[in-house]
């Protein structure tokens, strides 16, 4: 009874907030003022000052803010739902007091670190929301000695990897290859990199965070709980909480590297050696990460697709050069396509800077250009026959602009147990499969063309990828798998994507999900739902 007339309230409250929104602007100053005077309220009056750090639609930098960190241009239209307002916090306190006024106002919050989600959940929703932009919280605090670092959720990737080769030209850290992804977002879904095969994912390297959690208080991993520590690892930080920081565990790498980056067409042969690859990838010498890039192109006027292998071996060319000879002939690596380098220098190279650049371009925080995007992604668990190999080609070229990248897994990959995190893909696996569309044009049929482009080669894909669930990484946010219905959030409905994201570890996240958030207050298009009411009810 009582959960009922909570959400009357809540519509009541919510469809008010909706036509003051639209009202004449002396209303929607009121409104301004309310949230305004909310916010201030709820922070600690020890903490610097929050208004000058909220955005309102009539200020003139709110469209600014809003769009520094808009990473697809799908979601950065004058019809793309906005923010009631933006906070930008540079406190804890802030956080808090974003927390405790959405939670009054009934509005959704939607929490932003790098703004590179796929499918733009961190900064758009149909229902009145506001925006928790963390991008002033960005402090990487390194300990070489002790091998650690604690760093906040607004730093880049490149930010983090910049303190650490400041320190140290030994340590690492093993996340993804583009240096303006978010740790928030990042490290909260998984995070993947080249240096997965040896050290593992992002998170298998996390050894404590800070959150704010529904209720506002201020958690650590002793505070919150191994439940909680373990969801917020891979299961999607925004079901659960806002993380503030993280501390992370740096992994030992050699001082010197070796990369290279060769291309092959059809006509070099290429179909043979990504055959081959399948069958190499995963099961070389963990030191060794081969990544294929694939592209169809016009080669002298012929169709083609280009197969870009881009590697990273945590060794001397020697060393590789023996590796590759011995359990990849095919490939043919020769001494001219190796090249030594430090780490560091080894990230700016994944990140197509050419040689010599400084590591100072890491601290660049837009990107050099911004695209339409959409994304998907598939598990590979038996190698693609020659011939289905030549099908996708066909349908590539077919279809122009698809790009297809096969990223080996095995190694320590295969070496932890599925369940250790939400992120289930693990031993069994050879390859993940990222599909992607980019695109410049503007308006709905370029929109329309490409999003039927990568739904194309994502069905033409449905033979060859796995099945019991077809999995998908939550990092490459994809809401083609199905969202909730917000306010009716249906457990059946959210388990569709939630199963293919996670597996079996679905359920666990919403149990924890039950337990630390049974309002459901973190909610979004995918976010993990709370047990269906019967079963809480009869506990
Ligand atoms: C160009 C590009 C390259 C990429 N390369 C890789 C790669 O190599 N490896 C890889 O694994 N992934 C890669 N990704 C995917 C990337 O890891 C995800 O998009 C990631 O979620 C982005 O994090 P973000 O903070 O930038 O994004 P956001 O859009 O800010 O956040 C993404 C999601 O996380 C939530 N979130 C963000 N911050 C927090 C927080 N502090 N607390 C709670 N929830 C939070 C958001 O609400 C949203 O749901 C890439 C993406 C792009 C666009």
């Amino acid at each position: 009874m009582n959960l009922l007339l909570c959400s009357v309230l809540l519509l009541a409250l919510r469809a008010s907030l909706l036509s003051s929104s639209m009202a004449e602007s002396p209303q929607q100053d009121r409104t301004q003022e309310t949230y305004l005077q909310c916010l201030i309220d709820s922070s600690d009056p020890s903490s610097p000052p929050i208004s000058p750090l909220a955005f309102f639609p009539g200020n003139p930098s709110y469209s600014s803010v809003l769009r520094s960190y808009v990473r697809n241009l799908r979601f950065n239209s004058s019809t793309t739902p906005k923010p009631l307002f933006i906070v930008t916090p540079t406190h804890v306190s802030h956080i808090r007091a974003s927390i405790l006024c959405a939670k009054i106002h009934g509005l959704e919050l939607r929490i932003r670190s790098g703004g590179h989600d796929y499918d733009g959940l961190s900064y758009v929703s149909r229902a009145p929301f506001v925006v928790v932009d963390l991008f002033n919280l960005r402090s990487v605090d390194v300990d070489a000695e002790g091998g650690t670092a604690w760093v906040e959720s607004g730093a880049t990737l490149g930010e983090v990897y910049y303190a650490i080769a400041a320190k140290s030209g030994v340590h690492a850290f093993p996340a993804g290859v583009c240096p303006t992804v978010g740790v928030g977002g990042h490290l909260s879904g998984a995070g993947y990199g080249n240096l997965m095969r040896k050290h593992g994912l992002s998170v298998d390297n996390v050894v404590d965070a800070v959150v704010v959690d529904a209720s506002g208080r201020v958690l650590d991993r002793g505070s919150m709980g191994e439940d909680m520590f373990w969801a917020i690892r891979g299961g999607g930080g925004a079901s659960f909480g806002v993380i503030v920081s993280w501390k992370i565990k740096l992994v030992s790498v050699p001082a010197v590297v070796t990369v290279f980056k060769v291309e092959k067409t059809l006509e070099q042969g290429a179909t043979d050696v990504v055959h081959r690859w399948q069958y190499v990838a995963d099961k070389v010498d963990e030191r060794l990460f081969i990544r294929i890039v694939l592209l169809p192109v016009v080669r002298k006027d012929q169709r083609t697709v280009k197969a870009k292998f881009v590697s990273l071996f945590l060794g001397r060319a020697d060393d590789l050069l023996d590796i590759m000879s011995q359990s990849f002939p095919e490939f043919g690596l020769e001494p001219k396509d190796c090249i030594e380098m430090s780490w560091i220098e080894s990230v700016l190279f994944w990140s197509n800077y050419p040689k010599g650049t400084s590591p100072n371009v890491l601290l660049q925080r837009i990107p050099d250009s911004e695209k339409f995007l959409k994304k998907k992604s598939d598990y590979v668990q038996e190698p693609i026959s020659k011939v289905a190999l030549e099908g996708i080609w066909e349908k590539m070229m077919e279809l122009k602009r698809p790009a297809l990248t096969f990223n080996p897994y095995g190694g320590r990959m295969s070496k932890i147990s599925g369940s250790e995190t939400p992120f289930p893909h693990r031993a069994g696996n050879i390859f993940k499969i990222q599909y992607s569309v980019t695109w410049k044009e503007e308006g709905d049929e370029s929109l329309n063309q490409n999003l039927n482009r990568i739904r194309s080669i994502y069905n033409h894909m449905t033979p060859f990828v796995a099945k019991s669930p077809r999995s998908s990484y939550l990092n490459y946010r994809d809401t083609d798998l199905g969202i909730n219905q917000i306010g009716n959030e249906s457990y059946s409905e959210a388990s569709i994507w939630g199963t293919k994201y996670f597996k079996a570890n679905f359920d666990r996240l919403v149990e924890v999900k039950t337990m630390v958030d049974p309002g459901n207050f973190f909610r979004y298009e995918q976010s993990i739902p709370c047990t269906p009411w019967p079963s809480r009810m009869a506990e």
